[in-house]
């Protein structure tokens, strides 16, 4: 479903910093997968390469068998939006909005279901990560935690292949760590979802079913 091969990526900083070198992976439909390594042996950047927010790198990346290369920036967000569902490390919910309507939100891009049925979904995504009772709540009057399983039933409000999430948990006790951890699995074990997790939680990660580990921008363990 995902295919990374031979991923370069360098910021100027104004120095020139090599942050990934060559990192080749894949991932198929059902793997429940994690990305771990030390602050800064960039994960997030990967992370944003692979879901093609950042087309800025050499290498290929091969999404659901189709090439993100010479595709433009119209095409990219279409493939964004179908396939696959995104967790950032600091979540951006619109502070404007109730959590219900905040998952909603990536629903009208797709433009598939009438709000009603978006509606409908968002709150049975609320429900199974066991906050519906948030969703007349305005985001910014959520605690951290929340805030950030607002941000998964999100990522999942269009049914994507693939899900990738920035550090989920990183701000949930072990109870809701581990609800989200058992969603998770679920996703991948009876509707064939791939999910991908940046986690510096290792005992979170060790119950994935695969271990990606970076090292100074290179896969070290896999
Ligand atoms: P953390 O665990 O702290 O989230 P990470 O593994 O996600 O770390 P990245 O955010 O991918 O690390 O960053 C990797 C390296 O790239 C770091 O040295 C960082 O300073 C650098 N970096 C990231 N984004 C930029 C940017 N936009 N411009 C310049 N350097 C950057
Ligand atoms: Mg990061």
């Amino acid at each position: 479903i995902l295919e990374a091969r031979s991923i370069y990526k360098s910021f100027y900083d104004p120095v020139k910093i090599d942050v990934l070198k060559d990192v080749s992976f894949r991932l198929n439909s059902g793997d429940y997968a994690s990305i771990i390594g030390r602050s800064g042996s960039g994960k997030s950047t990967l992370l944003y390469i692979l879901s093609t927010m950042d087309t800025d790198f050499t290498g290929e990346l091969l999404l659901d068998g189709i090439s993100v290369r010479k595709k433009s920036e119209k095409e990219l967000a279409a493939i964004r939006n179908e396939k696959i569902g995104f967790v950032f490390q600091f979540h951006y919910l619109l502070n404007e909005f109730t959590a219900l309507k905040n998952v909603m939100l990536p629903g009208f891009k797709l433009n598939k279901l009438s709000e009603e049925e978006l509606e409908h979904n968002a709150y049975e995504l609320l429900k199974d990560l066991g906050i519906e009772k948030l969703a007349k709540k305005m985001a910014n009057q959520l605690s951290g935690g929340e805030k950030q399983r607002v941000a998964i039933a999100r990522s999942m409000i269009n049914d994507p292949l693939i899900i990738m999430c920035d550090e989920p948990t990183g701000n949930l006790d072990t109870k809701n760590a581990d609800i989200v951890f058992n969603i998770f699995k679920e996703l991948t074990e009876v509707y064939n979802k791939t999910l991908l997790v940046v986690t510096h939680d290792l005992d979170f990660a060790e119950k994935t079913g695969r271990i990606i580990e970076l090292q100074d921008g290179k896969v070290i363990r896999e």
